[in-house]
C-alpha cells in the first residue's frame, strides 16, 4: 500500500508526499492517531499528491502519514438505499446522532444484517456479462434485481444461483465462471466508483418519450423526455420547493433521488423534514418508500459537495441498470460549482470565468451526459431523467454555471421572480423556458402518436399567442386603456385565458395539482377554440369583465374532477357564455 507524508495544508487541501503510486481521484486516509480523515486525490504532480480532505482539517499537522487505498470514491450499490438519507461520501445519516457527522465518523451504508427475501432469475448454464439479472428481491414495493457486478469484465457462465429463500447482502446468491474457469462469488452489494459512469447496457439513444409530470406548463409546453435533462434556476422563494416537490411526487418515474448539496444547513434540515411527509398520489404511502436523498450542507467541507452530486447519478444509474424510470433532483448544481472553484483557486490552476475552473462546461456537462435513457443488455429499457437547479447570484444568469449548464442541458424551466409575485404559480415563465426535445423528430412522432397529429403545432401556436398577449399588454401599459384598440385588449384577454387555465395550476388542490396528458389536451383544445373565436365587443371594460368570467368557468374546470358531473356542468356554461359573445 502506498503511503505518504504531509507536506503542507490550505484548509481542506492537503499536499502529501507519496512514497509509492497513487493514481488520480484515488482515495486515501489522514491517520492522525485519533482519526481517519477520508480524502481524495483530485492532482497529482510527480509524487506529489493533492488531496482534498472530505473532513475538517483542523488541527493538523505537517509530517502526518496518509494511506492510499488503491480505489476511486466508491458506493456500495445493494437492497437496502431506498428510504435512506445519505450524506456524499454515503454515510447513513439516521444511524448517526443527529444529522450531521462528527469528524472522522463513518457509519455502514447498507444493513449487513437485514434479510432479502432473493428470486432466482438466471439459471445454471447461462452466458451473462456485467449489469445482466442474477435474482431478484423486493425493496420496499419495488423489484430490486441483484446484477452481475459492474465491474465484471467479459461474459461469465453461472455455476450456481442461490434458491429462493432469505439472503444478507453479505451471502454468495451466485457463483460465475470466467471464460478461463475462475470461479466468482456475487453477493447482492458490489462497489462501484461514482465518478466513472455506469454503462452496462446496449445502447443509449436520444432520449424520444414524454415523460408526464402532470404539470401543465411542463408537459404541454416545454415537454421533459424520459432520461432528458433540464435545469431550472429561481430565486428565492419562486416556489423551487414547491416545483420540485410536485415533480417528485407526480413525475412518471418508479424511483427519485434528491441531491441536497450544500444549501444552507437549515434548507437541508427541510428536505429532511418536509420530504417525507409527501404522500405518493400512486400507492397513498409516503414518498419516501421510493426516495433516497442525499446531502452535504454547506458547513461541511466543500469537497463532500462534490462527492454527493456524484454519489445520486451513480445510484441512479445502479437502478436503472435494474430496469426502471429514475428522477434525480440536484439542488442546487451552483454550490458543487462553488466547491470546484474553491478547489481549483487553493490549488492555483490558471482561473477561467468568475474564477471557476476553465474546464467547468466540460465537467457540468460530463455530469447531464450520464442521465439518459437505454436499453439493457435483456432488451428491457430504464432511464435516468436529470433536472438540476442552479442558484445564480443576484439572478444573473449570464453568469458561468448557468452558462455551462444552459449548454448541458435541454430544458430550461425559468422561475420568474415577476410571476411569483403576482402569484402565478408554477412560476415558469412561458416564454424564457425551452425544452429542446420539442426540436427532436423522434419525440415529436412519439407526440404525434400519443397525443394528437398537430400536437407540436399548437404547442408553437400557443406560445405565439403567449408572446403576442405580452406585446398587447406592453402596448397598453404604455398607451393606457383607452389608447389602444379593443382588440389590443381581446389579444391580451386571450393569453390570459391560456395563463390562468394552462400555465398556472394549484400544487395544494388534490385535483387541480396533477393533470393527466389526456386532460391537458382537452383544456387545451378548449383555450384555442376561445382563441379562434371572434368576440365582438365595443369597450376594454366589457373585454375584461367577459375574460374574467370564461377564466372563472375553466379555472372550475380544472378544479373539478375531470368528465364529472361538475367539470361537464361548468363546461356547458362555459360553451353558452362563448356563444354570448360571438361574433355574427
Ligand atoms: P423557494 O423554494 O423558491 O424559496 P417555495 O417553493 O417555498 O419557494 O414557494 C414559495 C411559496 O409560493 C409557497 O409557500 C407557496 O405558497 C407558493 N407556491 C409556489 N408554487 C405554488 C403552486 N404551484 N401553487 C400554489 N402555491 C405555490
Amino acid at each position: 500500500m502506498t503511503k505518504g507524508k504531509i507536506t503542507g495544508i490550505i484548509a481542506n487541501l492537503v499536499i502529501v508526499e507519496a512514497d509509492g503510486p497513487v493514481q488520480q481521484n484515488e482515495i486515501c486516509y489522514i491517520q492522525d492517531g485519533k482519526s481517519s480523515l477520508m480524502s481524495e486525490v483530485i492532482k497529482m504532480l510527480g509524487t506529489t499528491a493533492y488531496i482534498q480532505v472530505f473532513e475538517s482539517t483542523r488541527g493538523l499537522k505537517i509530517g502526518t502519514e496518509v494511506e492510499f487505498r488503491g480505489h476511486m470514491l466508491e458506493v456500495n450499490l445493494g437492497p437496502g438505499i431506498l428510504s435512506k438519507n445519505y450524506d456524499g461520501l454515503q454515510n447513513n445519516l439516521d444511524t448517526l446522532e443527529g444529522i450531521f457527522l462528527k469528524r472522522g465518523e463513518q457509519s455502514e451504508a447498507l444493513d449487513s444484517d437485514k434479510k432479502w427475501e432473493f428470486k432466482p432469475i438466471a439459471k445454471k448454464g447461462d452466458v451473462v456479462t456485467a449489469g445482466d439479472w442474477l435474482g431478484e428481491v423486493t425493496e420496499n414495493w419495488l423489484p430490486h434485481k441483484i446484477m452481475v457486478p459492474f465491474k465484471f469484465e467479459g461474459q461469465f457462465k453461472v455455476k450456481s444461483v442461490a434458491k429462493e429463500s432469505s439472503y444478507t447482502i453479505k451471502d454468495t446468491i451466485a457463483t460465475l465462471t470466467d471464460e478461463d474457469d475462475n470461479e466468482r462469488e456475487v453477493t447482492m452489494v458490489q462497489k462501484w466508483p461514482v465518478k466513472l459512469a455506469i454503462t452496462a447496457f446496449k445502447e443509449k439513444p436520444r432520449p424520444f418519450k414524454l415523460l408526464e409530470t402532470g404539470i401543465r406548463t411542463i408537459d404541454t409546453l416545454n415537454p421533459m423526455a424520459e432520461g432528458g435533462t433540464g435545469f431550472i434556476p429561481g430565486p428565492f422563494g419562486s416556489g423551487k420547493t414547491v416545483l420540485q416537490h410536485a415533480l417528485s411526487k407526480q413525475a412518471e418515474a418508479d424511483m427519485i433521488i434528491h441531491a441536497a448539496c450544500g444549501e444552507r444547513a437549515n434548507e437541508v434540515v427541510e428536505v429532511f423534514t418536509e420530504f417525507p411527509e409527501l404522500e405518493d398520489p400512486r400507492t397513498g404511502r409516503k414518498l419516501m418508500e421510493r426516495t433516497t436523498i442525499i446531502a452535504n450542507t454547506s458547513n461541511m467541507p466543500v469537497a463532500a459537495r462534490e462527492a454527493s452530486v456524484y454519489t445520486a447519478m451513480t445510484i441512479a444509474e445502479y437502478y436503472r441498470a435494474m430496469g426502471l424510470k429514475v428522477l434525480l433532483l440536484a439542488d442546487s448544481t451552483s454550490r458543487w460549482a462553488q466547491a470546484l472553484r474553491e478547489m481549483s483557486n487553493r490549488m492555483e490552476e490558471l482561473p477561467g470565468p468568475d474564477a471557476f475552473p476553465m474546464d467547468l462546461s466540460a465537467i457540468i456537462a460530463n455530469f447531464y451526459s450520464r442521465a439518459g435513457y437505454v436499453y439493457l443488455n435483456n432488451g428491457k429499457t430504464g432511464s435516468v431523467t436529470f433536472i438540476g437547479t442552479v442558484s445564480p447570484a443576484g439572478g444573473n444568469l449570464k453568469e458561468p454555471v448557468t452558462e455551462s449548464t444552459k449548454k448541458a442541458a435541454r430544458c430550461f424551466y425559468a422561475l420568474s421572480q415577476d410571476r411569483a409575485d403576482s402569484k402565478r404559480y408554477p412560476a415558469v415563465d412561458p416564454i424564457d423556458s425551452y425544452s429542446k426535445y420539442l426540436e427532436y423528430p423522434e419525440l415529436e412522432n412519439y407526440l404525434k402518436e400519443k397525443i394528437d397529429d398537430s400536437w407540436t403545432q399548437h404547442i408553437q401556436l400557443l406560445k405565439n399567442i403567449l408572446l403576442r398577449g405580452r406585446e398587447a399588454s406592453e402596448q397598453i401599459n404604455i398607451l393606457g386603456d383607452d389608447g389602444v384598440p379593443v382588440d389590443y385588449h381581446i389579444r391580451f384577454w386571450k393569453s390570459e385565458v391560456i395563463d390562468f387555465v394552462i400555465l398556472q395550476q394549484d400544487a395544494f388542490d388534490k385535483i387541480d395539482q396533477s393533470s393527466s396528458i389526456e386532460r391537458q389536451k382537452y383544456m387545451l383544445e378548449k383555450v384555442l377554440k376561445v382563441y379562434h373565436t371572434e368576440f365582438s365587443f365595443e369597450h376594454f371594460e366589457e373585454v375584461n369583465e367577459y375574460f374574467k368570467r370564461v377564466i372563472d368557468q375553466m379555472r372550475q374546470m380544472n378544479y373539478s374532477e375531470f368528465e364529472s358531473d361538475k367539470f361537464k356542468q361548468y363546461e356547458k356554461e362555459l360553451e353558452k357564455l362563448i356563444e354570448e359573445r360571438k361574433a355574427e
